[in-house]
């Protein structure tokens, strides 16, 4: 039932594109999630950041937070619906998230990591990190969208409103270029490549 709001709101709002992209991978697909779609729409965005507290309403979160840019709207608003107070982590100055401008963790807190789309995993572990160096206790981690199929590299609770995976091949193998098909730019990326 919830599987079946999130993808309503994907396509309503015009987030799930098709086409013929190229990923970061450099591989090809058909398929693209553009999550600016659905955090342009605050009635899509508050239903999708709903499942996520409902997931995790009985698991005594104590904070929520979330990464630059869509990890940051989202905590706001799940963080709003669980009646707890939200961070928010943005890019240190190598790699990795860390908390500036005063937001702290207490020892100990209870955290609940959110984030907009899971493409490799790469981000959330690092949230993970930054939360634990702060002092945090990672007790899970929501998402809009899970692109992996079924991301499970966390050691705690995983929920993704939408788990998805997309056919890609190599440009060489791609079955669109061989069609003939044109590129695809979502709106406000780059034409060539497109950037996922
Ligand atoms: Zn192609």
């Amino acid at each position: 039932m919830s599987e079946q709001l999130a993808i309503e709101a994907f396509e309503r709002s015009g987030a799930w594109l098709k086409g013929h992209f190229v990923y970061t991978s450099g591989r090809h697909g058909a398929d693209y999630l553009e999550k600016f779609r659905i955090l342009e729409d605050p009635v899509a965005t508050t239903a999708l950041a709903g499942l996520i507290a409902a997931r995790f309403r009985d698991s005594e979160v104590e904070l929520v937070a979330g990464p630059t840019t869509g990890g940051i709207i989202l905590a706001f608003e799940v963080a709003r619906q669980l009646g707890v107070q939200a961070v928010y982590a943005e890019r240190g100055p190598t790699d990795g998230w860390v908390l500036r401008r005063g937001f702290a963790v207490g020892s100990g807190t209870r955290v609940l990591i959110v984030d907009d789309i899971v493409t490799t995993g790469g981000s959330l572990e690092e949230m993970v990190a930054c939360i634990e160096t702060a002092g945090g206790s990672v007790i899970g981690a929501g998402v809009l969208g899970d692109r992996t199929g079924g991301f499970r590299r966390l050691a705690v609770p995983f929920y993704a409103c939408l788990t998805v995976e997309f056919p890609s091949y190599p440009a060489s193998a791609c079955p669109l270029c061989r069609a003939g098909t044109p590129l695809s730019a979502p709106r406000g990326s780059k034409p060539s490549p497109a950037a996922v």
